[in-house]
């Protein structure tokens, strides 16, 4: 007999954007042949758990119905390309969603087989890809060493964590015709490898909007070349910008491109926008981001947050942003309709993003348990209790109204990107965790390792003397990130 197995289905939505309908479909795809839950990812996806593999082509097929595709959700390939869903009229101007959309099409790989397969036989890529880019496609006959993330942002706001991508692109907002590109980002990490690193992203320099498409692909095809295919752990784009550094690497792509890149200042970004709460549109209508735990949509007791979501998308009929923290923006809601939405959280107990406090509405955290197979330790299932103990600590230090933001992951991969965390906890065995600070809060640095190996029950007691020293020498204004970093190595060690 067939073995069952369960797994996992990532569906890849460009920029994170998806209709009602669409979100309807996945929700009641997610009843009927998932686990009643979905997940919304770090990469503005969504993922089924759970998935019975005899009822994977219905799924997958059924996805392909709402004109969303899990094709290029996984693999070594170009994947999901995220991009800031800001709903400010100036940023929306700057077609960030188009330019996430055309990029996504120009890398998806051509095959029939990913269609015969699922979605029984369609010829469905052709259609949509056409003759012409399929004759172009960048992978030819062995694909990519390994995955690759294109992340696409403006020059006010690093949501996206643009320098954690392999390819990062930043559309000015004073002039968008001016891009800056940079490459070699990458936060995963191996636990049993330590040459493998978090890495930011180098600037390549400035390049038209025109030449997005050129100079991408020369990236990737940089990437196809001469990424290393002997060793899975250094096959990512940003261990060959380290070995042979970001003079060649930049030479490499003027060559491939024939774009020359003109110099540039690297990005500092004006804030990291949550992009969550509510966010006045023109037109009489409103926005309102609604925080998700860990990206999670399930009905919980006193948090039906998928009955919710569904009644809230059902009634009013919006379009859907995805954040790049898992977080869920329903858009165009006429301002008329503003009381009965509030109601409508309130009736299911989805939490107001407003009533939470900083450290719940900024922390996340991976899926890991039980459903990732590369878990080493609690991540999504954990940060909760975490939570609730780290802020019971805040509030004895009289600090319960302060910004912390806590990033946990169940290894060291570092899927909630908790190198860029101000407080990054990364699971190192069943019950023991690595604490990293000192990120900034525009995701331009990287944290350190704080402490290593801490059991899990003196993860909070572990940071108590640094949080509380933190309370009494910071500088006015000074995030706990930029005060860590400060500090000497002699003072971090006597804490
Ligand atoms: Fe899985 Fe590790 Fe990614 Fe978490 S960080 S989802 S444990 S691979």
């Amino acid at each position: 007999a067939e073995l069952d197995y369960a797994c996992m289905i990532r569906v890849a939505i460009p920029g994170g954007r998806l209709s009602a309908a669409q979100y309807l479909s996945l929700d009641e795809l997610a009843r009927k042949l998932g686990s009643s839950s979905l997940r919304l990812t770090t990469r503005q996806g969504i993922q089924f758990h759970f998935v019975a593999k005899a009822d994977l082509q219905e799924l997958m097929r059924s996805i392909n119905a709402t004109l969303l595709t899990t094709w290029g959700g996984c693999g070594d390939v170009v994947r999901n390309v995220t991009a800031c869903p800001s709903c400010d009229e100036e940023v929306r101007r700057l077609g960030l969603d188009e330019l996430a959309q055309t990029i996504s099409l120009e890398f998806k790989a051509p095959s029939d087989a990913y269609y015969e397969l699922w979605i029984d036989g369609a010829r469905v890529p052709n259609q949509v890809l056409g003759a012409a880019r399929i004759a172009r496609s960048v992978y030819g006959p062995t694909m990519l060493p390994r995955k690759f993330k294109i992340g696409l942002t403006t020059s006010r706001d690093n949501c996206v964590d643009v320098f954690s991508c392999d390819v990062g692109l930043v559309v000015d907002i004073d002039d968008p015709t001016r891009i800056r590109v940079y490459a070699g980002g990458g936060l995963g990490r191996s636990g049993t490898d330590e040459t493998t690193f978090a890495r930011l992203g180098d600037l390549f320099g400035e390049i038209d909007r025109s030449q997005i498409l050129a100079v991408v692909r020369a990236i990737v095809a940089l990437h196809r070349d001469e990424g290393n295919r002997d060793d899975r752990s250094h096959a990512r784009l940003k261990y060959l910008v380290e070995a042979k550094g970001v003079a060649w690497a930049r030479s490499e792509v003027e060559r491939r491109s024939g774009v020359e890149f003109a110099p540039a200042t690297r990005d500092t970004f004006e804030v990291d926008d949550d992009h969550l709460g509510e966010f006045v549109g023109g037109g009489g209508s409103f926005d309102l981001g609604i925080k998700l735990p860990s990206g999670r949509i399930v009905n919980r007791p006193g948090a039906r947050y998928l009955d919710g979501v569904a009644a809230l998308i059902e009634e009013f009929n919006p379009e859907l942003g995805i954040t790049a923290r898992g977080d869920l923006i329903v858009r165009d809601v006429p301002v008329r309709h503003r009381d009965r939405l509030y109601a409508l959280l309130g009736t299911y107990g989805v939490a107001v993003p407003e009533r939470l406090s900083p450290l719940h509405r900024a922390s996340f955290a991976c899926v890991a348990l039980p459903t990732c197979g590369l878990a080493l330790a609690e991540s999504e299932r954990y940060l909760p209790e975490f939570l609730d103990e780290f802020y019971a600590m805040l509030a004895d230090l009289s600090m319960s109204d302060e910004f912390f933001e806590v990033r946990m992951t169940g290894c060291p991969n570092g899927c909630a990107r908790p190198y860029l965390g101000e407080i990054g906890i990364v699971g190192r065995s069943k019950r023991s965790y690595d604490i990293f600070v000192g990120a900034d809060r525009h995701g331009t640095r990287l944290n350190t390792l704080f402490a290593r190996d801490v059991d899990r029950s003196l993860l909070v007691s572990g940071l108590e003397p640094l949080v509380r020293r933190y309370r009494d020498q910071r500088r006015d204004g000074e995030s706990f990130g930029d005060f860590y970093f400060r500090l000497d190595p002699a003072e971090i060690a006597s804490l």
